[in-house]
């Protein structure tokens, strides 16, 4: 076909976009190198729905959701309307000594949607940061300086869960357990005491994911029990651990790590960053196992996928702990844009939808789509499991279909199954050799259609070159 005046002119404004970028920008999560050779770099217009439209006209559906954070699809027309009415009202506005409305406003709503379990005096205060990294450093924060005003000086450590991940910031990758990520920076990180993970893609023969989550449980009991009177908190991903592999687990875990807690004195924090606002089948993943947690992070999805903004909810008790005449007792952690009021006003119409248009009802439709395309590449010689839980299905591959037999990581199987599926206009984006689909929540029959045969094929051409 040959291509028309108008096509070859996008080809080569995509083309100057793409040498302009390389020439001036740095790319997170990028080896560099890679540009512009073994990947190609995208540059997109404009986003619509589950659609990506590059610069060069192509279409790509967006099945990661932009890193997880796109909720009702892009340029929510809605979320888009409250956006440009508040910056025509007030864009910014220090959160030290005064307030706003939208701030007050998203605070109150999300504390009442927040979970609760009965016997527990609900979450009551809401800390605002501006992205994941920085609310997890609030929550670590708040934990710690809590214990240091009620005179435990003794408590400064906290358990996370191996392969968790909450952050890239210094406190966050401390208590992150991702080697990719962490291990260079090691010398620089507060040491943390790691946990088994209840994940239950490593179950032993003859074991539910009720026994693998038991087991855990019972690990994180034994390292309890060896550090009294140490630990300030317990950091995990409720349900899924996302940068982890979409590795999930049964909501017992939860159920039990809340009582260990209890009985140890030590906070449970809830990383609700990636798995909150519904991408597990209820609204926050903590309701699943009818556990409330102390602190509560959340962002990503906070906004509908708009803005950067981070949300912790706090119990009274750990609030007023806070409390005194004395500054330094006073929790003194800030940023420029904390609360700032267009992240908010995102937020609030991105809370509007999920009551206007019953959206978990939705999803629950969507989810048993994904289940029923994603079932018949069970069959793949390749896939050593496929995992859902609500809006994230995952993938796993291995060299034979055993989950003890993982590819050879210089294979690069997710690097091959990314491009296979880029040339087909799917963005997969594959956490090693595990491939997940985490779409907006828009996303149509034909979309997932056309996401189930670009995996389906995405998968054997990368089998085939790797
Ligand atoms: N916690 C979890 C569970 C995450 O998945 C992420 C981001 N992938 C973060 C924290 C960090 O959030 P951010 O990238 O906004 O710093």
């Amino acid at each position: 076909m040959v291509a028309t005046n108008h096509e070859t002119r996008m080809l080569a404004e995509a083309e100057t976009w793409r040498s302009r970028d390389l020439a001036v920008l740095w790319h997170p999560c990028t080896q560099m190198r890679e540009h512009p050779h073994t990947l190609p770099l995208v540059p997109i217009a404009r986003g619509e729905g589950a659609w990506l439209i590059g610069q060069d006209g192509r279409r790509y559906l967006d099945a990661v959701s932009s890193w997880w954070t796109n909720l009702f699809g892009h340029a929510e027309p809605r979320i888009a309307a409250a956006l440009a009415r508040q910056a025509g009202q007030l864009e910014q506005v220090i959160l030290a000594g005064f307030s706003h409305p939208p701030a007050v406003e998203l605070a109150e709503r999300l504390l009442a949607l927040a979970p609760r379990q009965p016997g527990r005096a609900p979450l009551a205060k809401v800390f605002y940061a501006d992205n994941g990294s920085a609310g997890v450093e609030v929550a670590l924060k708040m934990a710690f300086h809590y214990f240091h005003n009620r005179g435990e000086a003794r408590r400064t450590r906290f358990i996370a869960l191996e392969n968790g991940y909450h952050g890239e910031t210094l406190g966050a990758l401390a208590v992150g357990d991702i080697p990719l990520y962490r291990r260079i920076y090691a010398p620089l990180l507060a040491e943390a005491l790691f946990t088994p993970s209840p994940d239950a893609y490593l179950a032993e023969p003859g074991e539910t994911d009720a026994d693998v989550a038991r087991r855990a449980a019972d690990a994180l009991a034994n390292l309890l029990d060896r550090h009294p009177g140490e630990i300030c908190a317990l950091i995990l991903e409720p349900r899924v651990q996302c940068a982890g592999g979409m590795r999930m687990h049964h909501p017992d875990y939860l159920r039990r790590a809340r009582e260990l807690c209890d009985a140890h004195g030590v906070f449970l924090i809830a990383d609700e960053i990636a798995v909150g606002f519904g991408r597990t089948g209820t609204l926050f993943a903590s309701e699943q196992s009818g556990v409330m947690p102390d602190l509560l992070c959340l962002s990503k999805g906070l906004t509908g996928g708009f803005l950067p903004l981070a949300a912790v909810l706090a119990t009274q008790a750990i609030y007023d702990a806070f409390l005194d005449d004395s500054r330094e007792r006073a929790f003194l952690h800030s940023h420029s844009y904390t609360g700032n009021p267009l992240a908010c006003a995102a937020a609030l119409a991105s809370l509007d939808i999920f009551a206007q248009d019953d959206v978990l009802a939705r999803n629950r439709a969507t989810a048993a789509r994904m289940a029923a395309l994603a079932a018949p590449l069970e069959e793949l010689p390749w896939v050593a499991d496929v995992r859902q839980a609500g809006m994230i299905l995952a993938i796993e591959l291995t060299r034979d279909g055993e989950r003890r037999h993982p590819f050879d990581a210089g294979r690069r199987i997710g690097l091959h199954a990314y491009r296979a599926a880029l040339v087909r206009g799917v963005v997969l984006r594959p956490l090693g050799d595990v491939l997940y689909w985490m779409p907006p929540y828009c996303v149509d029959e034909a979309q997932l259609e056309l996401l189930a045969a670009t995996t389906r094929a995405a998968i054997e051409e990368a089998v085939a070159c790797a």
